[in-house]
């Protein structure tokens, strides 16, 4: 598919939720430049000396922001799979979106934490029920569900397919597939 123009398509939700499984499935659909902003490549790199905490977490997600929209104005589908679990810093980014005349859909991943922590990819529920892991999201840090996404996606029995095509709809219900 090819899209429009460019767009920001954040995913936010859970570790493991599915966000970065389904933003390399939709990047695979697309045609033209789309990039996966990924959100461990970022804290390695634009935020490495930014660790955890409520404030570090919104200058991560605004940093991101940021980067995104630059993409998104210049004809780029940029997909961000972050976490983003405050809603002030979503707003933040949002904004940023709609004040450059940039595209903005935020889909909500919204898979059950029991779901995230069967699946487990990177082990993190593991390393926090043995003690070894603070502040992981939906456990013992706070994720705030946004409450007006564009999409929200329950990914439990869902194949990877079906989701990525959940996104293309919405991206076709929003006139970005021409
Ligand atoms: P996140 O980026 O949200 O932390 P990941 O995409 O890294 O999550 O991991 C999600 C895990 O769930 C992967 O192992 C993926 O294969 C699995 N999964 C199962 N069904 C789905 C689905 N419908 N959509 C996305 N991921 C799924």
């Amino acid at each position: 598919m090819r899209l429009a123009h460019g767009a920001t398509i954040w995913f936010t939700g859970l570790s493991g939720a599915g966000k970065s499984t389904i933003a390399r499935a939709v990047e695979s659909l697309v045609d033209g430049p789309a990039e996966v902003l990924d959100g461990d490549e970022l804290r390695a790199t634009v935020s490495s000396e930014l660790g955890f905490s409520a404030q570090d977490r919104d200058r991560h997600v605004c940093r991101v922001g940021y980067i995104a929209e630059l993409l998104a104005r210049n004809g780029v589908v940029a997909l961000v799979p972050v976490i983003a679990p405050y809603a002030r810093a979503r707003e933040c980014v949002r904004r940023r979106h709609v004040d450059r005349g940039s595209t903005y859909l935020e889909v909500h991943v919204a898979t059950p934490l029991a779901e995230c922590a069967r699946r487990d990819p990177k082990g993190l529920y593991d390393r926090a029920s043995r003690g070894e892991l603070h502040g992981l999201t939906g456990v013992d840090d706070p994720y705030e569900a946004p409450s007006a996404p564009d999409l929200r996606l329950d990914t439990t029995g869902m194949d990877v397919p079906t989701a990525a095509d959940r996104v293309v709809r919405l991206l076709a219900d929003r006139g970005l597939l021409p």
